[in-house]
């Protein structure tokens, strides 16, 4: 599967002519050398050559060059000597070849321009926080605050043009198949998708709160209830989550659900909208797409979404230590847990580079880690190496398929998810490091087979590893042991959907609920509504929801999901455009009977001076 460097950005259809434009832009190629034509759009660029004033007019279409003569028209090149960078302008004039020695081979316009014959300025500009015109780095706070600003340069507008073509293709692909796009609420009851609430005062009930949706997950199910057969939303989704790098607390799904399906049936319409969207973005994949194990992902690669596009693989070595005298993996095994290895390849590290290594894998909850250089005749430089007999090195070695030269990174821990995890993170890094991550190529896979449970040892109790109304199999009183009919769908190393099969009776529910700790009386008052709804015929159903953001994102090969956004929160949460969030009035807050306990925020000036801090 590969994809070329840049998907196609479609060409617009020619505007209704009205007095500020009659052609696009990049719509002047399809003119005709010598019609007199109209277009608008922001001042990019201005030179000023021999007597003459070149713009370069931009619109969402593109760019197309604009020449002042003062022969042709003395007025409009008196007024384009005037203009500044986004000034807004309409120009009238003739369409002409462009000499051969000016022709700019990079632009779609390039070998066209318009000779101007009247200008007019719409709008002047002041000088921008940073330049429009220029595709270089720009601190991330001030394009945000900026972000109108920002839109107008290249780099974001694609992405938005993207996002839009994949949701019109996915809107697409499902209507073709009898789902109803349908609009679920926003002002709700919490929604268990595992994270924090965003929650709303109500006015006119003291005391009671809305939360925003983490997911649109009951009221799908309920659709279901309802006979809708098939249900679709791209929906705005809320979750008030510790923050990291690449989240953002409100996010867009595409959410779906079907009713009297199996597992196959979910797979088979997600493949086929993410084949369409795919194609939108110039990647051809074929169907049905890769499937992997749960326990093979995380035993291979570490992570319950495997990046498949490069190698660095787990070995599981705790067979050949089994009797080491070594106490570090003595230890381990003996605690239950386990020893498991990457080959990283020939690379010659210092010491300070393995402690950093070292130290990664520590950020990642191991204990340490045991490196070793492959020598020839099968013997290992590393610190370890006087601890082990010759048959472990060359067992472990060959099992990681080592030869002279190559550096093992072993970990060994007494819980084996520990070891998994921090090795999948260690290979992730790895590949990023030495460069092993082929770019423009793409690997789906669908992760199945998931347990159901997983134990949560801080509070002595079991979680669902997907949400508490997803379908099990398996015996429910062995919750050790039971699976689950989730699905996830990861592609690249990302997860960018999931879903599963439901719970489609009162008893099953309830059973699941109280494995997690929530009793009868607790699960009414929080989704007695589902709860209920299952005591009147539930159909067997199952669906499953997609991140539109990152999906948008790795198909456009942004940098980040904020570039796939039009508004995002910066990484701190905020809106540096808007200032949210921010103070309000206190008679609002009166209003709704809170008392803050919290100081007033000091509140950074939205509009005025560029360069402000995100907040
Ligand atoms: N509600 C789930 C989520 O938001 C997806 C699903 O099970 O359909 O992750």
């Amino acid at each position: 599967m590969s994809a070329p460097a840049e998907h196609e950005r479609p060409a617009m259809a020619a505007p209704r002519a009205n007095a500020y434009r009659d052609t696009w832009a990049a719509g002047a190629v399809d003119r005709t050398v010598g019609d007199e034509i109209v277009v608008s759009g922001w001042a990019h660029r201005r030179r000023d050559h021999g007597g003459l004033v070149f713009i370069d007019l931009r619109d969402r279409s593109g760019l197309l060059q604009v020449v002042f003569h003062p022969e042709h028209s003395a007025g409009a090149h008196e007024l384009a000597g005037s203009l500044r960078a986004e000034d807004v302008v309409s120009v009238r004039g003739k369409l002409v070849e462009r000499s051969e020695a000016t022709v700019n081979p990079n632009l779609p316009t390039g070998g066209l321009e318009l000779q101007a014959a009247e200008l007019t300025i719409l709008a002047r500009s002041e000088t921008p926080p940073f330049e429009v015109d220029d595709d270089g780095h720009v601190d991330e706070s001030l394009r945000l605050k900026h972000r109108y600003l920002d839109l107008r340069r290249g780099t974001i507008t694609p992405n938005i043009e993207l996002r839009h073509r994949v949701m019109q293709t996915m809107r697409r692909v499902l209507n073709e198949r009898d789902f109803l796009e349908v609009e679920t609420p926003n002002l709700t009851r919490p929604t268990p998708e595992g994270a924090r609430d965003y929650i709303v005062p109500s006015r006119v009930k003291p005391g009671s709160w809305y939360a925003l949706p983490q997911s649109p997950q009951l009221f799908k199910q309920l659709l279901m209830m309802g006979g809708l057969e098939r249900y679709y939303q791209i929906a705005r989704c809320f979750r008030d989550e510790d923050l990291r790098a690449d989240r953002q607390p409100e996010f867009t799904q595409l959410d779906l659900e079907m009713s009297f399906v199996e597992e196959e049936d979910v797979i088979e319409v997600t493949e086929a909208v993410l084949q369409a969207v795919l194609a939108e973005a110039g990647i051809e994949v074929t169907v049905p797409f890769e499937r992997m194990c749960y326990d093979e992902a995380m035993g291979r690669f570490g992570s319950d979404a495997p990046d498949l596009r490069y190698g660095l693989e787990i070995v599981n070595l705790d067979d050949i230590f089994a009797a080491s005298e070594f106490k570090v993996f003595q230890g381990a095994l003996s605690g239950g847990g386990t020893v498991r290895a990457i080959n990283a390849g020939p690379r010659g590290l210092s010491r300070a580079e393995l402690d950093e290594l070292t130290e990664f894998v520590r950020g990642h909850g191991a204990g340490g880690l045991v490196w070793a250089f492959v020598e020839q005749g099968g013997g290992w430089r590393s610190p370890v190496a006087k601890f082990l007999t010759d048959e472990e090195r060359s067992a472990a070695a060959s099992r990681a398929g080592a030869s002279e030269g190559d550096l093992l990174l072993a970990v060994a821990d007494a819980d084996a998810h520990t070891a998994a995890t921090s090795l999948g993170a260690l290979r992730k890094h790895l590949a990023a490091r030495f460069g092993l991550v082929p770019e423009n190529e793409h690997r789906l896979v669908w992760v199945v087979k998931f347990p159901m449970y997983e134990f949560n040892t801080d509070e002595q109790r079991w979680d669902p590893l997907h949400h508490p109304f997803t379908a099990p199999e398996g015996d429910l009183d062995d919750p050790e042991n039971l699976m689950s009919r989730a699905y996830d769908i990861v592609m690249d190393g990302w997860e960018i959907g999931g879903g599963s099969i439901r719970i489609n009776t009162v008893e099953v529910q309830h059973k699941i609920l109280d494995t997690i700790g929530i009793d009868e009386a607790e699960a009414g008052e929080r989704f007695g509504f589902l709860l209920e709804a299952l005591k009147y015929g539930a159909p067997p159903h199952g669906g499953l929801a997609l991140g539109l953001d990152r999906l948008v994102a790795l198909l456009a090969g942004a940098d980040s999901i904020r570039d796939a956004i039009a508004f995002p929160k910066s990484a701190t949460g905020a809106d540096p455009l808007t200032g949210a969030p921010a103070a309000v009035d206190e008679r609002q807050v009166r209003d709704l009977h809170i008392v803050s306990t919290a100081p007033p925020p000091r509140q950074e000036p939205v509009t005025g001076a560029a360069g402000g801090e995100e907040g």
